[in-house]
């Protein structure tokens, strides 16, 4: 028996899938704007909304032109502005970005391209001229957007914008299909149905789609990076002292116990030290004064400082340092450098600043707080035996025992 002849019975109706298309554009751009005015959204976000509005109403003038055939002309104003819309946008999203070209020549090139297409249908030329033209145009200006956006500083960084590029080529490449169509077939043939549906409509719609979804995405970047910055400033708010810029207290212990604490680290040595006299700074000289006094010895003791250490302003005029892996003797001279390079540094200062230094080694297993009660007292001896030394406690308790104290700067250790 001869099997009958398989037959496809799938057509597609053109006004239908355009109609289609409108309804998906409109709701997209519907779904834009809502999201614009109900979520945060950075500059250039409503270019994009805008862009998807008029090639929804361009779409829409394309699909009346079998009943009135000037539509054509303001569809495809409409239709060719998206590329423009879009590269707008993203020149205001990333407008601190250098920026290939100017928005002046986005718009010379639209209307460059438009113009043409629009002389050849008002000299009545042949619907392949036509197309010739229109295709021609498009092609220009999405390629013009995807080396525009390949020339962003965050194109290496940002997929979506490598996407973004991929998708206007890819525009790009459905004019370019239908003019080597053409070519190929003989300027008198027009693209048959079934081509414009799966070479134009289909192609177009979803690249819009992804373009529109691939803006969405920037935006969601753009406010996780700042919601990460925010976060990092909180930080910096809540652990550094804004006056010396060295951790606060909290963020100090923070710190020194995630060394101290985790047992495996060297042995290392708690310094305690506070500036000599300081009320009298105040005093005499102003509070401006007495905060650049703080600022100066924060820097000194900073540029002092191996990477590993830890430093923090613990009080009013009073610092604390961890070195980790330091001896007393080790702390010893890292306390006379900063006296020195305080004495360097403060040459055209009001008055001579000095410093008192409390130091302990950090027994295994001592707390972080154990140890700065003995830096207090070493601290608080150093101050009794006439300031500007350094004393290292040996021992803690009622009898604690202090170490020979060393006067720092001018007498050479
Ligand atoms: P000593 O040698 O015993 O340390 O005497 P001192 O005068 O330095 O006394 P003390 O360390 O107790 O003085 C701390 C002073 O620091 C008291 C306070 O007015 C001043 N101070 C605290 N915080 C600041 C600040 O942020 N800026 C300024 N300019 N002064 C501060
Ligand atoms: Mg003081």
């Amino acid at each position: 028996m001869q099997k009958p002849p398989v037959t496809s019975d799938f057509t597609i109706h053109l006004p239908t899938l355009m109609l289609l298309a409108v309804v998906v554009m409109g709701a997209t751009a519907a779904i834009m704007s809502v999201f614009g005015l109900s979520q945060r959204v950075y500059r250039g976000y409503w270019w994009w909304v805008g862009a998807m509005w008029l090639a929804t109403l361009g779409a829409a003038l394309h699909g009346l032109r079998n009943l009135w055939p000037v539509a054509v002309v303001p569809a495809c104003l409409l239709v060719m502005v998206w590329p423009v819309l879009i590269t707008t946008g993203l020149r205001r999203f990333f407008s601190r970005d250098r920026q290939f070209s100017s928005t002046r020549i986005d718009v010379a090139l639209y209307v460059a391209c438009y113009l043409g297409w629009l002389a050849c249908w008002l000299a009545s030329a042949p619907q392949p001229i036509r197309s010739l033209a229109y295709g021609a145009g498009s092609l220009i200006l999405l390629l013009y957007a995807a080396v525009f956006i390949g020339k962003l500083d965050d194109f290496r960084r940002s997929p979506a914008l490598k996407l973004l590029m991929a998708v206007m080529i890819v525009q790009a490449a459905v004019p370019m299909l239908r003019l080597a169509g053409m070519f190929s077939q003989g300027a008198g043939a027009l693209p048959a149905q079934s081509l414009v549906v799966t070479g134009v409509v289909l192609p177009l719609l979803l690249s819009m789609l992804f373009t529109v979804y691939l803006c969405l995405v920037l935006t969601h970047e753009r406010t996780v990076r700042d919601l990460r910055e925010t976060q990092r400033q909180l930080r910096v708010l809540a652990d550094i002292d804004m006056l010396t810029q060295v951790p606060n207290r909290r963020h100090f212990e923070e710190l020194a116990t995630a060394i101290v604490g985790n047992g495996a680290a060297p042995p290392s040595v708690l310094m305690l030290f506070d500036i000599d006299h300081f009320k009298h700074v105040n005093d005499n000289h102003g509070h401006a004064v007495g905060d650049a006094a703080l600022r100066l010895v924060a820097r000194c003791t900073r540029d002092t400082l191996r990477t590993r250490d830890v430093m923090g302003r613990v009080g009013g005029d009073e610092f604390m340092l961890l070195l980790p892996g330091a001896s007393v003797d080790d702390a010893l001279h890292v306390a006379d450098r900063i006296t020195r390079n305080l004495d360097l540094a403060s040459k055209n200062f009001p008055l001579p600043l000095s410093l008192s230094f409390g130091l302990v080694q950090i027994h295994t297993g001592e707390s972080l707080a154990a140890a700065q009660h003995r830096a207090d007292l070493a601290l608080y001896e150093a101050k009794r035996q006439g300031r500007r030394r350094a004393v290292p406690a040996r021992q803690d308790g009622p009898d604690t025992v202090f170490g020979e104290s060393r006067s720092l700067g001018l007498d050479p250790l």
